[in-house]
C-alpha cells in the first residue's frame, strides 16, 4: 500500500497538471490537502479506493451561453455556469454567484468548499455552485431582470428539488432568486422547492437573510467561549457589507461588541460607536448605494478609500465578510501589532493559505469557512424542509435550529482536532471531520 503523503502528493501533482488554469480551485485543493494526511493513515480503504481523486473531479460541469438584451435594445451575452461537484450525502446544494470575476476556477473552488461545508450541517445536501459574469451592479431591474430569465432558461433543465437546488451567493440575493423563480415556473411548475434564499411570499424561509452572519457569530461566540472569551466589549472589524456582513455586524452588537468597521469594494467606514446597521440595512439594501453615503449621513464615521484591512487601530476579532483572498499574509501580519487574537471566516476562502499560516504560528484563534459560514446554507436546508412539509416555521424556530446546527458544528470541529491531536488546528478539524463523512458515503456507494 502506498504511504499517505505520497498518495496526496501524487494525485496533487496530477489535479494540478489537470487544471492548471484554475488557481483557485488548486488552492482550496491545497488547503484541504494541507491537513487530512492523518486521515489517510488511519483509512486504508481510502488510499486503496483513490478517494481522493474522485473527490477533486467534479460529477458535472455545465457552462452555457446567456443572451439578453439591455436598455438600450442592445444584444448582450455572458456565461452562465452550473458546478455539479458531489451528490454522496445528498442533492447537489450551493448558491449562484454574479460578478464580472466568475469563471470556471472560482465556481469549482466555491463547489468544492461547498461538498465539506454541507457535510458539516449534517442536513444531508452535496455540493454543487453556479452563476456567470453578469456584472448586476448598475444595471436595471429589467435588465436583471431579463438576465435572469435567460439564464433560468438554460439552467431549469439541470436543476429540480431531489437533484440540484440553487440559492445566492455574491451579486444574487432576493430580487435576483425571484426572477429566476417567475421564470422556472413559467417553463416548469411551482416548485418551491428548487430554489432556497427566496423571498418570504412564496416559500422563502424567516431568517434566511440573516442566516449566513447570524451563524458565524454563533459559531465564533463557541470558539471564543471554548478559551474563556465572548464576544462582549469585543472590538471587531468586519469587511464587506453585504448580507453576510449587516447580520454579522448585528448579531455581534447584540452579544455585547462594537463593530467599529464595515467595508466595500472601494473603501471602508470607520464608526468607533458602533456600525448603525438599520442605517447600513437602508443605505444597501433599498437604496442601493454605495458605503460613502453612510460616512455622509452619520458624523461619527469617517470613510477612507482601500482595503480595510490596512486600518491600524487595535481591535480584538477580524470577521473577513467580502470575499475571496481579501487577506494576504502581508495584511494578516497587521493582526498580531493590533492584537487580533481571532478570525473568522464569513466569506468563502477570504484569507489566503500564507495568512492562515501565520495564524497557525501565532496562535490565532481561526474559524474557517467552511464551518464558520455554514449557517446560510443550513437555513437553506430547512428552507427546503419547510417547503415539502408545506409549514412555515416561526423566526424563532429557525433561529433556535441554527444556533442548535452552528453548535453542533463547532463541537464536531473542535472533537475531531482534540481526537487528532491537532490542539488549535480548526481548518484541519473542520476538513478531517468533511472529509471523512463524504469519502464514508462514497465508499459505501461502490464506484461513485
Ligand atoms: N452561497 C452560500 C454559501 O456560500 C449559501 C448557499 C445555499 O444557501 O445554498 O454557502
Amino acid at each position: 500500500m502506498m504511504e499517505a503523503s505520497k498518495y496526496l502528493k501524487q494525485v496533487y501533482a496530477k489535479v494540478e497538471k489537470a487544471n492548471q488554469h484554475e488557481s483557485e480551485f488548486l488552492q482550496a485543493v491545497e488547503e484541504l490537502l494541507s491537513t487530512v494526511e492523518p486521515v489517510f493513515e488511519k483509512h486504508p480503504e481510502y488510499i486503496r479506493e483513490n478517494i481522493l481523486e474522485r473527490i477533486l473531479e467534479p460529477e458535472r460541469v455545465i457552462s452555457f451561453r446567456v443572451p439578453w438584451i439591455d436598455d438600450k435594445g442592445q444584444y448582450q451575452v455572458n456565461r452562465g455556469y452550473r458546478v455539479q461537484f458531489n451528490s454522496a450525502v445528498g442533492p447537489y446544494k450551493g448558491g449562484l454567484r454574479f460578478h464580472p470575476s466568475v469563471n470556471q476556477s472560482i465556481l469549482k473552488f466555491l463547489g468544492f468548499e461547498q461538498i465539506f461545508k454541507n457535510a458539516l450541517t449534517e442536513l444531508s445536501i452535496g455540493g454543487g455552485k453556479g452563476g456567470s459574469d453578469f456584472n448586476p451592479k448598475g444595471k436595471s431591474n429589467q435588465e436583471v431582470m431579463r438576465f435572469c430569465q435567460s439564464f433560468m432558461t438554460e439552467l431549469q433543465k439541470h436543476i429540480g428539488p431531489s437533484l440540484d437546488i440553487p440559492a445566492g451567493d455574491i451579486g444574487v440575493g432576493g430580487r435576483e432568486i425571484g426572477y429566476l423563480f417567475g421564470q422556472y415556473k413559467r417553463l416548469k411548475q411551482f416548485d418551491a422547492g428548487v430554489l432556497t434564499g427566496k423571498p418570504y411570499g412564496f416559500g422563502g424561509s424567516l431568517i434566511r437573510p440573516e442566516a449566513t452572519g447570524y451563524g458565524l457569530v454563533y459559531y465564533t461566540e463557541e470558539l471564543l467561549k471554548e478559551h474563556g472569551k465572548s464576544f462582549k466589549d469585543q472590538k471587531v472589524v468586519v469587511s464587506g457589507s453585504g448580507n453576510v456582513a449587516q447580520f454579522a455586524t448585528q448579531k455581534a452588537q447584540e452579544l455585547g461588541a462594537t463593530v467599529i468597521a464595515v467595508s466595500d469594494s472601494n473603501g471602508y467606514i470607520i464608526d468607533e460607536t458602533g456600525i448603525d446597521v438599520d442605517l447600513l440595512l437602508d443605505i444597501k439594501n433599498n437604496r442601493r448605494e454605495r458605503l460613502t453615503v453612510y460616512a455622509q449621513e452619520k458624523d461619527t464615521s469617517s470613510y477612507h478609500e482601500g482595503s480595510v484591512w490596512t486600518y491600524e487601530g487595535a481591535y480584538d476579532i477580524a470577521l473577513p465578510c467580502a470575499t475571496q483572498n481579501e487577506i494576504t499574509a502581508d495584511l494578516a501580519k497587521n493582526f498580531i501589532t493590533q492584537g487580533v487574537y481571532c478570525v473568522a471566516e464569513g466569506a468563502n476562502m477570504p484569507c489566503d493559505l500564507e495568512a492562515i499560516e501565520l495564524y497557525r504560528k501565532e496562535g490565532i484563534l481561526f474559524g474557517p469557512a467552511k464551518a464558520a459560514n455554514a449557517g446560510g446554507v443550513a437555513v437553506s436546508a430547512l428552507e427546503m424542509s419547510q417547503n415539502s412539509q408545506r409549514l412555515r416555521w416561526s423566526a424563532e424556530q429557525v433561529d433556535e435550529e441554527l444556533k442548535n446546527i452552528m453548535t453542533m458544528i463547532y463541537k464536531t470541529v473542535s472533537q475531531t482536532a482534540k481526537k487528532y491531536n491537532l490542539d488549535k488546528d480548526y481548518l484541519a478539524g473542520a476538513n478531517i471531520a468533511a472529509f471523512e463523512k463524504v469519502a464514508d458515503a462514497m465508499i459505501l456507494q461502490g464506484l461513485v
